[in-house]
């Protein structure tokens, strides 16, 4: 019964049916996981004889005498009724809720909540009560469904609604299953010894209490099970995809520690302890045919190419093996765009100059090699299949590029290692198709700066092992971040022009504003930044040269207004935060936000983080029209704070988890997002999960729980 769909057992209409499919409820399963949004207590169900004068109270009775017409005035409709139970009458009256005459009818059951009115002289009435149409009359001193033992405290379950279903709906519907269904068949994903050990209740309870408590205890419990499961099942799938990742073999890195020793010498600053410690981690994994699944986490300038770069040389000074002399173990540098590539392979030219070793970009808009025949010191522009040639038998060593790197002609000689920069979606699967070998999956660093807490991290990055960059290099100047206030936007603007006649350029970032559906806001937020530079460009900063840069535009068009800008032909560069901005352009030095309230605590550092690039010192102004004191206090924790993870965890805190910048987008639901703030919890859920899939890790014992995660889709980060 679990397993079948929701209308077998149900009568639906056509909006339920759309509905449903909306909230991509199908099987009764779905369904009694579709969990209430809140709980509210309702009043004390009592007898009509009983009620007393300005009582808060609910009724249980049968409708009598409805009537509905408009008010003689001024012709707003009005309904009355009588309310009867085994006990008396009461009259209802509602005004201006013409919907009401299609609800009920007469002798229709119902449940009135509201507060009563009783005089000697009139019968005891309600105004405009809260009214829901019931199957039967519970009993109402008996034991409900709600009374708590001697309190009689009710309380209510409610559904988040959506066009054509009701929370009413779901709650009567889903009650109805739990009534039908044999609760005792239904299989617990989670095992017993686990939801013994962490006083979980076993599934059939805790469906029983999520969908009607009796007390408030049993709401929690239950919620705290579910929250519990979803993390576990995601556990145990990243616990799988670790193991399905570490039985591949790979080339075992071993290069020489002097020779090593010598290229980081040969970067031109010492390594930060964070960086150090981070690189024997790495070093280590590669070391072993096992491979790496490796996260690197720090936040903007921590420096996470330099480590990068020490990774790709150790590889590139391995030979395949002993058998070819020719050619040497190969590494693959995926960054999110065109740009960030090509920043890359320039950043690589300079780490390897002199070390002979051949180095490819390949972007959807064309093909470098470094170093050029003709001119050994620069890159030069080739054809892609000359390229694709070379990559294939293992001439080139690093080859960086966007997603182009994963296309099917893209083939490796001896591909030893992939750098993934701010790239999630790539998985065991998409390694072994870059290697183009079954029997490889090379070592995997994925590189990230995007703050999240940590709990998130454990859960969605739960195949990685982790590694934090927590220490920027010391040279590293801090920005010097305002808040400014709307009437001193004037002022403000005085100063930036200033800077602007010393030479410095300056990024202003429109903000996102938050819509559920992304196309949408996309062309919101757009416009606003196009907007924003048209004003800047005829009203404020009339003399300089104003570019926008936003989501919208093709790649060309992105691409020319920001070589422009890193060029020093643009003066002002204005963008959405979606647009990549982690360009480096030292000479960038101020920061305009726009609408800063709008954006969370670790989004807004990222952004700033990217004018802390120069020596020159950084200025970021937070704009804000919000005159509301948490936004305020949330952005002064912003002016103090220095590390991006720790704005994380207190976005966390502030704003709650459906706030997280991205909510859903990780394919965590609301319940599971509550088991994101609750830090042992997901620890537990972790450990649980790997304990379970070292000891078993096709699930051959736990069938259950494979049907679960073989049904769920997975959950990513991006
Ligand atoms: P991210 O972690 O954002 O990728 P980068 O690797 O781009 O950071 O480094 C940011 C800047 O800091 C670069 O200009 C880089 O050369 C410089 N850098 C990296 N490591 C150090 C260090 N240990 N000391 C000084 N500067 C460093
Ligand atoms: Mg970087």
């Amino acid at each position: 019964m679990f397993n079948d769909p929701v209308e077998k057992h149900l009568r639906l209409d056509k909006g339920h049916v759309s509905a449903l499919k909306r909230l991509n409820i199908s099987s009764i399963r779905d369904l009694l996981y579709h969990f209430p949004s809140r709980y509210g207590y309702s009043s004390i169900p009592t007898y009509i004889k009983d009620i007393e004068d300005k009582q808060s109270v609910t009724i249980y009775g049968k409708i009598k005498h409805l009537e509905t017409g408009k008010t003689f005035k001024s012709r707003k409709p009005i309904a009355q009724a009588i309310i009867e139970d085994d006990t008396g009458k009461a009259k209802i009256i509602w005004f201006n809720q013409p919907y009401l005459a299609k609800m009920i009818s007469e002798d229709s059951l119902v449940r009135i909540d509201g507060v009563a009115r009783k005089s000697k002289q009139e019968k005891t009435t309600f105004m405009n009560p809260k009214i829901e149409v019931i199957k039967e009359i519970p009993d109402i001193k008996g034991d409900s469904l709600f009374s708590d033992g001697d309190h009689n405290i009710r309380l209510y379950p409610t559904y988040s609604e959506t066009k054509g279903i009701t929370s009413l709906w779901f709650y009567h519907s889903i009650q109805k299953i739990l009534k039908t269904i044999n609760l005792n068949e239904l299989n617990d994903p989670i095992p017993k010894e686990i939801l013994d050990k962490y006083h979980l209740p076993p599934l059939s309870t805790a469906l029983v209490w999520i969908h009607g408590p009796k007390k408030e205890n049993d709401a929690i419990s239950a919620r705290k099970r579910f929250a519990f499961e979803e993390v576990f099942i995601i556990q145990i799938q990243k616990a799988r995809e670790r193991h399905e990742a570490k039985k591949g073999k790979t080339f075992a890195i071993n290069t020489e520690r002097q020779i090593l020793n010598d290229f980081i010498d040969s970067l031109p600053f010492p390594l930060t302890n964070a960086q150090e410690k981070a690189t024997k981690q790495i070093l280590d994994d590669m070391s072993k045919t096992e491979p790496m699944t490796r996260l690197l986490e720090g936040d903007v300038g921590s420096g996470k190419t330099a480590v990068a770069a020490i990774a790709s040389y150790a590889t590139a000074r391995t030979k395949p093996n002993q058998k070819y002399n020719f050619g040497t173990v190969q590494t693959a540098y995926m960054a999110p765009t065109e740009i960030l590539a090509k920043q890359q392979f320039e950043s690589f030219i300079k780490n390897f100059q002199g070390s002979g070793m051949q180095i490819a970009l390949i972007t959807g808009s064309g093909c470098y090699k470094f170093p050029s025949k003709v001119n050994p010191q620069e890159a030069t522009n080739i054809s892609r299949s000359q390229l694709l040639k070379w990559v294939a038998n293992g001439e080139i060593t690093v080859v960086v590029g966007t997603h182009a790197l994963i296309q099917k002609s893209v083939k490796f000689k001896n591909l030893g290692l992939v750098v993934i920069d701010e790239q999630h979606r790539f998985g065991t699967k998409q390694r072994k198709l870059l290697a183009r070998k079954d029997d490889l999956t090379p070592h995997l660093l994925s590189m990230t700066a995007t703050p999240i807490p940590r709990t998130l991290a454990l859960t969605i990055y739960g195949d990685l092992d982790l590694s934090v960059l927590d220490e920027l290099p010391a040279n590293r100047a801090l920005v010097e971040t305002r808040i400014v206030l709307p009437k001193e936007r004037d002022s403000v603007y005085e100063d930036i022009r200033e800077r602007i006649k010393q030479g410095r350029q300056v990024f202003v970032i429109c903000p996102r504003i938050n819509e559920p559906d992304p196309n949408k806001a996309k062309a919101i937020y757009a416009k606003s930044a196009v907007e924003e530079a048209k004003r800047l460009k005829t009203e404020v900063f009339k003399e300089y040269k104003v570019k926008v840069v936003h989501g919208k535009m093709n790649t060309k068009e992105k691409d020319s207004a920001m070589k422009e800008f890193s060029e020093g032909k643009t003066n002002i560069l204005v963008a959405t935060s979606v647009v990549e901005v982690g360009v480096n352009i030292p000479n960038v030095t101020v920061m305009i936000i726009e609408g800063a309230e709008r954006f969370g605590l670790a989004q807004l550092h990222q952004l700033r983080g990217r004018i802390a690039r120069s020596h020159h010192q950084g200025e970021c102004y937070l704009f804000t029209d919000s005159t509301n004191t948490k936004t305020a206090e949330r952005l002064k924790a912003f002016l103090k704070a220095k590390d991006g993870f720790i704005l994380a965890e207190l976005d966390l805190q502030l704003r709650g988890s459906g706030e997280l910048s991205g909510g859903k987008q990780w394919g965590i639901s609301d319940i599971g997002m509550e088991a994101i703030r609750n830090i042992k919890m997901v620890e537990y859920a972790r450990n649980e999960a790997q304990e379970l899939i070292k000891k078993d890790p096709y699930l051959k014992n736990h069938s259950m729980l494979e049907k679960e995660i073989s049904k769920r889709p997975p959950v990513h980060f991006e």
